[in-house]
């Protein structure tokens, strides 16, 4: 277990963009990173966050927090970080960038989005960073299913290792 009580972030290598979305939707502080090995140990260092990576070289680099990513498919992908971090996530975070969400009524996102959204939902969330709209559709329900699925092993239907 990697420093239990803080809540972690993370950075996440080339390999594993998916998976950085997937985290920041269950509210994990992730970037991802296209930098050189050499740069993303450096901010890893720096900004104390968790090094994701499938990359044996990068893993073993001294002085660096590292799950070291072996399955290949995402939901096995998100079991095995949140098996290596104590604490729960929280509030979504913007999947585009990586920034905070907050919620903002209606009349606020009415401008932004589809008619039909505005006509059939009504929890909406704005990015503090890059000002993207969300809202719970089909997408995010799909995920949210498929999450479910790798933490519970009864309902993984499908479930490829
Ligand atoms: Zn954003």
């Amino acid at each position: 277990m990697l420093n239990p009580g803080v809540e972690p972030r993370f950075i996440a290598d080339a390999m594993l963009g998916k998976l950085a979305r997937w985290l920041r939707l269950l509210g994990y502080d992730t970037l991802y990173s296209q930098e050189s090995d050499n740069l993303i140990a450096q901010r890893a260092r720096s900004e104390e966050r968790i090094v994701l990576t499938r990359d044996r070289g990068l893993a073993a680099r001294r002085g660096l927090n590292v799950i070291l990513l072996t399955a290949t498919s995402l939901e096995l992908q998100v079991a095995q970080v949140h098996a290596n971090v104590a604490i729960p996530p929280l509030t979504p975070r913007c999947v585009a960038c990586n920034g905070t969400l907050s919620p903002i009524p209606l009349e606020l996102a009415r401008p932004h989005i589809p008619t039909y959204i505005a006509a059939t939902h009504s929890d909406f969330h704005q990015c503090q960073q890059c000002a993207k709209i969300f809202w719970r559709g089909t997408h995010w329900e799909g995920i949210c299913r498929r999450i479910a699925a790798a933490f519970d092993p009864d309902t993984a239907s499908g479930f490829s290792p």
